[in-house]
């Protein structure tokens, strides 16, 4: 089909797997947006992509806000071109026991989520609508399937399968795509944050991931983004609705 450069956006982009996703969608060719809480948070990624002779946008917003959302989306559209590719990757974590856990902790894990990928997706689907071409792409976790002190999390991240199921549902006879990715432990920030918390160094604590990784290895964030771009691509058009572990083996 005829190709003008496509926009994708891509959330908590600043840094970690979003940034990686960031990047490698630029060196596939897409205008990308650049999205975080803070727009010179972005800097580094945008930087990075320029420099490698792609096309990137700062953009600031929080995914959990309407208004912010809207504004976010809007000038994406103007200023880099309707994005017709959505990478739902903001997230935080916020863990604890359950008897332990507040109501904001599990507020906040559920807004950036879960509200955070609706708000994002409805707004970004009318261009998709409009294009008769989208790719949505929600980031689950391997913690979907249960994690003990991630009640909050666990609970948003398998709502993101079904999030991701029924806009694949809705949005299919418009050509758009829903897809999740369920990464396994991902060397970024979050998981050095919870090797803190936990009280282990981070080198022994990605150790001890890998021991339980039957490719011997923890993942990095260009293992997400390989997955996400092909979620993004031409050809994987068939393919929606699905989740895929992305986690160096099955997951239990
Ligand atoms: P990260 O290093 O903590 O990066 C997350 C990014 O999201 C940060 O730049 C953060 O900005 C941004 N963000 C947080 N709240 C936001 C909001 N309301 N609006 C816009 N941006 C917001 O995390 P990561 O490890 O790359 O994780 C990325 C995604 O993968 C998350 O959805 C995470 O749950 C998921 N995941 C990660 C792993 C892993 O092992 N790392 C495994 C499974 C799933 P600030 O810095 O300003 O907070």
């Amino acid at each position: 089909m005829s190709q003008e450069r496509r926009t994708a956006i891509v959330t908590g982009s600043a840094r970690g797997i979003g940034a990686a996703v960031a990047k490698r969608l630029a060196s596939d060719g897409y205008a990308v947006a650049v999205l975080d809480l803070d727009e010179s948070a972005c800097a580094e990624t945008v930087d990075a992509i320029k420099s490698a002779g792609g096309e990137a946008l700062a953009v600031a917003a929080n995914v959990a806000d309407e208004a912010s959302v809207a504004a976010a989306v809007e000038r994406v559209a103007s200023e880099l071109g309707a994005p017709t590719i959505l990478i739902n990757n903001a997230g935080i974590t916020r863990d604890n026991l359950l008897f332990k856990m507040t109501v904001d902790d599990w507020d906040a894990v559920m807004n950036v989520h879960l509200r955070g990928a609706f708000l994002m997706s409805r707004a970004v689907q009318k261009y998709m609508v409009d294009a008769k071409f989208g790719r949505i792409v929600n980031l689950s976790s391997t913690s979907a399937l249960g994690n003990r002190g991630q009640v909050n999390y666990s609970a948003a991240k398998a709502g993101m399968q079904g999030f991701t199921k029924t806009l694949a549902f809705e949005l299919g006879k418009f050509g758009v795509t829903a897809n999740a990715i369920a990464p396994g432990f991902i060397e970024t920030e979050m998981t050095a944050a919870t090797a803190e918390r936990v009280g282990m160094g981070f080198e022994d604590f990605k150790a001890a991931a890998a021991s339980q990784i039957p490719v011997n290895r923890v993942g990095q964030p260009e293992d997400i983004a390989h997955t996400a771009s092909f979620f993004a691509s031409e050809g994987a058009g068939f393919v929606s609705g699905q989740v895929v572990y992305v986690a160096g083996g099955p997951k239990d």
